[in-house]
């Protein structure tokens, strides 16, 4: 079949307006899948992702369609994730199709993400087919609303508004009509001037334990064969495929993956790090080519970090290995030994965002059986320590708060433009956030029924819960969609928790100054509730350099050895105090040199917020 009746296509919603359940009803229309074997979100494979219902890895799959007029067509589906956290793989799937379905919840209207994916796909240059979603739930006016907002929102009449269920299947014989007639062949769009060189778009990757990692492409120009040697350009890796195939939905091989396709090269390497979403495969394996990279290719960076340790101390090399397994799936996720006093050895791992953190402690407890007790999640800081001996600055960047310099010049810290987007009632409620989160730079526009509000924040504020806090105050109706635009400087200090003069690293954090005293405050309480009793008093104490900032104590616990003994005897009393009291001397003596015994349920509770 030629290029001419190929489609490349991705479905863009807002989590949880149907992406996932409208593919299924997509590879049931077409055949791909046999209904019997048909479970819903089918493309999501993760166990975790079916219990959450949310996507985590991108589904690329290739269906054949033959339209009304007699006509096959290949169509090529690629289901992506939603959340911000993922943003940068969402836009390599974009560069990878030439048209997406945007679908809007008919009980929701647009959403924040619905916003963030539209202009991301409108940047890609694809073309758009809009369609109301969930029309079993929503009938009459109410329905027309949405599909007036819809049209509204991409500048189309409402008549070019697509109305279906992907529950029931209505309207998605007519949608597969539209992608056929709308989208454009790979031949009429041609995205890049040719280079020559057969090239395709790596825009995701599977690790196979035969195999090597498969990499998911995009062939932008020529064809790839297990015949050809190739290259990763980005990590000039050079490599002969093992095997060359296409997803219906399984892997499945083929002798060629020819232009305007989508499928995988099964690379037979064994390294995930040299596989790059982003990166291009090409046939210009020899120095002295022009440049035949695809634009666009960033190296995927953790900016939120987090300490894991296992909760069970003999379970650091079954949580090594853990993360070593996942990592293979997840090339985004970075890690490294890390120890702690109270928690011994550990890993501190770097993640894309705070949803992408919680997937994986998900996984590691569920897929791994492995519980872990995390520190609180940090980004990271760009600090200026002075000026060197030869006048050059010099920064550092810091990753974990327990290495944060005492003394600092200056300090900068990643900053996010945000978009939050919700019915007008829950606007001034929204904005006394500013209380609490940092946020500067604030704007309020009037869209679709809807207020748009935008603000910069930074990244460290974002991961303290914002978006469960907006879904609360606005019973729902907010929604919120993030992007990392650069560093800002910030005004934060160190606070390092002590007890009994132990050092406790895992519960150093950095703060914004206005919040040290309250958090410190709070954190020596809690840790006064938490801590059991010692036959010694503890001091609990919260610092910012030298400087005590919050102090607990924990009083000693008294244990009444005299007790059992009846009767007057004064003396053997006396007798025992004394030996009582030398023993609590002693013990004063250990619990400050030694590890003081903070359980891990303890740590737990320690940084719940
Ligand atoms: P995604 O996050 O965009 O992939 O959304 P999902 O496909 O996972 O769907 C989110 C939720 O909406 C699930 O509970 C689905 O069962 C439900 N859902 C999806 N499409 C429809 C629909 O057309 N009608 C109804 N009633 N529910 C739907
Ligand atoms: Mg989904």
């Amino acid at each position: 079949m030629t290029e001419n009746f190929i489609r490349n296509f991705v479905i863009i919603a807002h989590i949880d307006h149907g992406k996932s359940t409208l593919a299924d009803r997509l590879l049931e229309k077409t055949g791909t899948v046999e209904a019997r074997s048909m479970k819903p979100q089918y493309l999501d494979q993760l166990e975790l992702e079916r219990e959450r219902g949310i996507t985590i890895k991108m589904a690329p799959v290739r269906m054949r369609y033959r339209s009304l007029a007699n006509q096959d067509y290949i169509l090529n589906l690629i289901d992506t994730p939603g959340h911000s956290d993922f943003g940068y793989e969402v836009s390599r799937a974009l560069t990878a199709v030439e048209g997406a379905v945007l679908l809007v919840d008919a009980t929701q209207g647009i959403q924040a993400q619905t916003l963030a994916n539209f202009e991301a796909a409108q940047r890609a240059g694809l073309m758009i087919i809009g369609a109301v979603n969930k029309i079993d739930l929503v009938q009459g006016e109410a329905l027309q609303a949405i599909v007036d907002e819809t049209a509204d929102f991409l500048g189309v009449e409402s008549s070019e508004i697509l109305k279906l269920s992907g529950k029931t299947g209505e309207g998605v014989d007519q949608l597969l009509e539209r992608i056929v007639a709308k989208v454009p062949s790979p031949t009429a769009s041609r995205k890049f001037e040719p280079s020559g060189f057969a090239r395709g778009l790596v825009f995701d990757s599977l690790y196979d334990s035969h195999k090597g990692v498969l990499a998911f492409v995009r062939v932008f120009e020529g064809s790839f064969s297990a015949e050809h040697r190739l290259q990763l350009v980005a990590t000039a890796t050079d490599f002969k495929p093992k095997e060359v195939g296409y997803f219906l939905p399984k892997v499945t091989s083929s002798n060629i993956l020819t232009q305007g396709e989508i499928g995988y090269l099964a690379t037979g390497i064994k390294d995930p790090d040299r596989i790059k979403i982003g990166d291009t495969i090409t046939t210009a394996v020899n120095a002295e080519r022009p440049n035949v990279a695809l634009p666009g290719y960033k190296e995927p960076k953790p900016v939120v970090f987090v300490a894991l340790y296992p909760e069970d101390a003999n379970q650091y090399d079954d949580l090594k290995y853990a993360l070593q397994k996942l990592r293979l799936t997840d090339a985004s996720l970075a890690f490294e030994p890390d120890s702690s006093e109270v928690l011994g050895r550990g890993f501190k791992g770097g993640f894309l965002g705070r949803l992408h953190f919680e997937i994986i402690a998900e996984r590691l407890e569920r897929e791994f059986a492995i519980s872990t007790i995390y520190s609180f999640p940090s980004v990271a800081y760009r600090v200026r320590l002075g000026k060197k001996m030869d006048g050059d600055e010099e920064w550092l960047t810091i990753t974990n708060p327990k290495d944060f310099p005492a003394e600092v010049a200056e300090v900068e810290e990643p900053v996010a433009k945000i978009e939050i987007l919700a019915p007008l009632k829950f606007v001034s409620p929204i904005l006394s956030l500013r209380d609490t989160f940092r946020f500067t730079d604030i704007a309020t526009i009037p869209k679709g029924g809807k207020t748009l509000i935008t603000a910069r924040l930074p990244l460290a504020d974002l991961i303290q819960d914002l978006d469960d806090t907006l879904k609360s105050i606005s019973e729902g109706f907010a929604s919120l969609n993030y992007e990392l635009t650069g560093w800002q400087r910030a005004d934060v200090q160190k606070l390092e928790i002590y007890v009994a003069s132990n050092y406790v690293p895992g519960l150093t954090r950095i703060l914004p100054k206005k919040d040290i005293e309250r958090e410190a405050r709070a954190m020596a309480e809690k840790l006064k509730d938490l801590l059991p009793k010692q036959q010694f008093v503890q001091a609990i104490q919260a610092m910012v350099g030298a400087r005590v900032v919050a102090r607990e104590t924990i009083a000693a616990m008294k244990k009444d050895v005299t007790g059992y003994l009846y009767g007057g005897d004064r003396t053997r009393k006396m007798k025992l105090w004394k030996k009582q009291q030398e023993g609590k001397k002693r013990l004063k003596e250990i619990g400050s040199k030694s590890r003081i015994t903070i359980s891990a349920t303890m740590f737990r509770e320690l940084l719940k917020k």
